[in-house]
């Protein structure tokens, strides 16, 4: 039997990256996926063909998880087509990174909006079936940075730090009900986001990690399916770090 056999996985920003590689995680281990991006493009197209190719169900929606409205009408269409929401992992995020002396108010709203207020838009909408099943596992993507802060990053460490208040609190909420939520808090991880920093930058953060590497969008999907699955039944409210040893 697999880990998450026939269970129902939202997946928010899951086109590329740690998203895309937890949609095909969940999906080798048996689960179908409803995944979001703010576009429907090729990128969708191409994973909703290799969901399939594993035999589940996978379908992609363009919705916007920084917003309230859409969030909401996004969950109503994955419970019209999908029946119900076992797994939510809110992963959607975005960095815009600059000194706070240079940081604009537009760029500190927008972190925290599609960091953090989408975590608050998506739970609140699948707790509503989640409370009437009486199971659940919500997972948070946090950061490193999240707990240890970075300079030139305070709009999005304070993003992520607030995701890990957020999980506890819902954990602590919703825990009578059987609902778990976790957070993982990724260290340096090979996506886009992390091919866009410089050279040097990049070599002063793998030094800094006692794997002396970056981690693989799979390593923090493994770190999902476990906390996904009924392996971790007995784990709510915690952060765990996959970061090669970089935050202890
Ligand atoms: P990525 O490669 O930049 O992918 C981000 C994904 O989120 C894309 O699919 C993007 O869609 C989607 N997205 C962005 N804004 C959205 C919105 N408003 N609504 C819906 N989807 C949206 O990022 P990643 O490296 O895989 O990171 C995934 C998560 O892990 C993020 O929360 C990030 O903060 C966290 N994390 C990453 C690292 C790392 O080292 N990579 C470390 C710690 C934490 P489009 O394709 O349409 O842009």
């Amino acid at each position: 039997m697999k880990l998450l056999q026939g269970k129902v996985a939202v997946i928010t920003g899951a086109s590329r990256g740690i998203g895309r590689a937890i949609a095909l995680r969940f999906a080798a281990e048996g689960a179908n996926i409803a995944f979001s991006d703010l576009n429907y493009d090729d990128n969708c197209i191409a994973l909703e063909k290799e969901l399939a190719a594993l035999g589940v169900k996978g379908k992609g929606y363009a919705s916007d998880a920084s917003s309230f409205e859409a969030s909401e009408k996004f969950i109503d269409e994955v419970v019209k087509d999908f029946g119900t929401v076992d797994i939510l992992v809110n992963n959607a995020g975005i960095t815009r990174d600059q000194l706070l002396m240079r940081m604009s108010e537009t760029d500190w709203d927008l972190v925290i909006k599609v960091n953090l207020k989408s975590a608050f838009n998506l739970t609140k909408a699948v707790q509503k079936i989640m409370l009437k099943t009486r199971s659940g596992s919500i997972i948070n993507m946090s950061s490193v940075v999240g707990v240890s802060g970075n300079a030139g990053q305070s709009n999005y460490s304070a993003s992520k730090a607030g995701l890990i208040g957020f999980t506890k609190s819902i954990a602590q909420e919703l825990g009578s009900r059987n609902i778990r939520c976790n957070a993982i808090a990724p260290g340096f991880i090979e996506t886009d986001m992390t091919a866009k920093l410089p050279d040097d930058i990049r070599t002063e953060w793998i030094k800094g990690i006692p794997l002396r590497r970056g981690g693989k969008p799979e390593d923090v999907a493994n770190t999902c399916v476990f906390l996904a699955s009924d392996l971790s039944s007995y784990v709510s409210g915690q952060v765990i770090n996959v970061c090669g040893g970089m935050l202890m």
